[in-house]
Formats: structure tokens, sequence, C-alpha cells
């Protein structure tokens, strides 16, 4: 139960009036959450202290938060306010309601090349942002892409395993083994000891969701783990017949195995296919 309740079935964290589930993560479980006062809805994620026992636990979640709350992007998740209880930590988020874009493909199949497109612009825009601050996502799959109400905007979610590189850092490299099978890039699951770079890693993940959205399935699909790393790592990409020579020339490009070969985030946004029809976000000061 959550400490605040002032009756079985109705929780309070703070002013906020917990309401329904909404999803559930890694990290814990997110509820909706109404401000009685102002009646503005809000996502409030909600991770067990329990949970997090060690220091360096504590660690990533502070830099999680201090991610999120410097994030002001129209294609990004926004942070408003951090709460705890003795048992909890409670984020206060932008609530976004269209759903997961796991469900949008999931439901029509696959998505058309235009609907494929305005997505996709929106997750570079976004993740360019985040590059431009040195902040890498590195869990980037269609689960942690959530939709607004009207499905025109794509925001992304999840900060739990970005990370900021100190500009003083000696090293460019990441070093730990992190995200989720099918969209890991080729060096993390072979060059895992001598680090790898997070924006690279990042765009070879884009590249997987934009196959994915595309095509209704995932370029490398195996049931058996070590069977996906394989392929990861050594098999070729079969484009289906229906993707577009423009959408091929931008995908051959993002998913090269050497993340060196592999364009940054401003050099996908010059590829042909990306720049039609392209508005770029509008920034907030
Ligand atoms: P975890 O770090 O534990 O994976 P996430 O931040 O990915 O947690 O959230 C888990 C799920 O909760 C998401 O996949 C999504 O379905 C839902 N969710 C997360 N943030 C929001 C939000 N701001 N608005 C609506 N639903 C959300
Ligand atoms: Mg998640």
């Amino acid at each position: 139960p959550v400490p605040g309740a002032l009756q079985p079935g109705v929780a309070r964290v703070g002013k906020y009036l917990m309401l329904d589930l909404l999803g559930e993560g890694a990290f814990g479980k997110v509820r909706q959450a109404v401000d009685e006062s102002s009646g503005k809805q809000y996502a409030m994620k909600i991770m067990a202290k329990s949970h997090i026992k060690a220091n360096e636990l504590t660690l990533q979640v502070r830099r999680e938060i201090a991610v999120m709350k410097a994030m002001r992007h129209p294609n990004i998740v926004n942070l408003h306010e951090v709460l705890t209880s003795t048992k909890n930590l409670y984020m206060v988020m932008d609530l976004v309601t269209g759903g997961e874009l796991f469900d949008a493909v999931a439901e029509q199949g696959r998505l058309s090349e235009a609907t494929t497109r305005l997505y996709f612009q929106q997750l570079v825009d976004g993740i360019h942002y985040c590059h431009t601050r040195r902040v890498f996502h590195r869990d980037l799959k269609p689960e942690n892409l959530l939709l607004s109400g009207d499905k025109q905007t794509l925001k992304i979610t999840d900060f739990g395993l970005s990370s900021i590189k100190a500009q003083n850092a000696s090293s460019e490299l990441l070093h730990t083994i992190m995200g989720s099978p099918h969209y890991i890039a080729p060096e993390i699951i072979t060059s895992a000891s001598e680090g790898y770079e997070g924006s690279k890693v990042d765009v070879w993940a884009a590249g997987i969701i934009l196959f994915g959205m595309l095509a209704g399935f995932l370029p490398f699909d195996e049931v058996d783990t070590k069977a996906l790393y394989r392929s990861i790592v050594h098999s070729p990409i079969q484009y289906p017949p229906h993707f577009s020579y423009d959408v091929i020339k931008l995908l051959r490009s993002m998913l090269q195995k050497d993340p060196n070969r592999r364009p940054s985030m401003e050099q996908v946004k010059a590829f042909a296919w990306f720049k039609v029809d392209y508005e770029p976000a509008v920034v907030p000061e």
C-alpha cells in the first residue's frame, strides 16, 4: 500500500491521487496520477527503495533523475518532480496516452512508409538532442517509445539505462553490457571488455526500430539468445521487397556492423529518405 492512503483503494502521494496502472518495466510500476488542485494528469513511476539496495544503484537512480529533469524536448518524456517516502521513490512525468509504439506496430502488422518516417524523424530528433548533451539512451526499443493520444507525436521514455559522459572523462567508451537482446549492437556482443561508443549503439537500435516499423518483424530474430547474438554479429540483413531504395540506403548505413562506419544522428538527418516532409522539432527555451 502507498503511504498516505486515506481509504482502501484510494492512495495519495503528496498532492497526487493515484489512478490506474499504466505499465510495468524493469525498474517498477507506472501509474496514472492526478494533481487534484489543478486537475492535471501525470504518469507516476514508482520504484521500491528495497529494490535499490546497493549504493551503485542509488547512484543510477539519481543519474536517471538528473538526466530526465535536464531534458526539455517535445520528443522526450518530461520529468516534473521526484517524491520519496520511506519505501518508495516516485517520479512524476508527462502522461502520454497513446500507448507504446510497439502496440501500434503490432496492431497494424506494420506501419506505412509515411507513418514510419514521421515517427523516425521524431525519434532521431529526440535522440540527437540527447547526444548533443552527451546523454545516451542505450535501451532504445519500441516499448520505451510512447505515442501521444492523437498518435502524432512520439515520446522517448525510460532513461534508466542512460548515462551522462563526464566532460572530463578520460574514456570515450562505456563499459557495461546493457539493453534488450534484439536491439543490441554487434560491438556490445563482441567487444564488451573494450567498451563501446554510446551514440553509435543508439544509431544501431534506431535502425533496428526503423526496420521493425516498416517490416512488422525484426531483422535479427532467433529464439535462442546465443543464436540471436551470432546473427547480429555475422548475418547480413535481408530487406523486404516493399522497402524503398532510399530507406534501404539509410538502413544499410545505420546497420553497419562496424560502429566507426555508422553515421552519427546528425548524419542520419542528411539522408534523402529522412529529409522528406521533415519539420524539425521546436525546442522550448
Ligand atoms: P522501466 O524503467 O521499469 O522499464 P518505463 O519507464 O519503461 O519503466 O515504464 C514502463 C512502462 O510504463 C512503459 O513501457 C509504458 O507502457 C508505461 N509508461 C512509462 N512512462 C509512461 C508515461 N509517461 N505515460 C504513460 N505510460 C508510461
Ligand atoms: Mg522500460
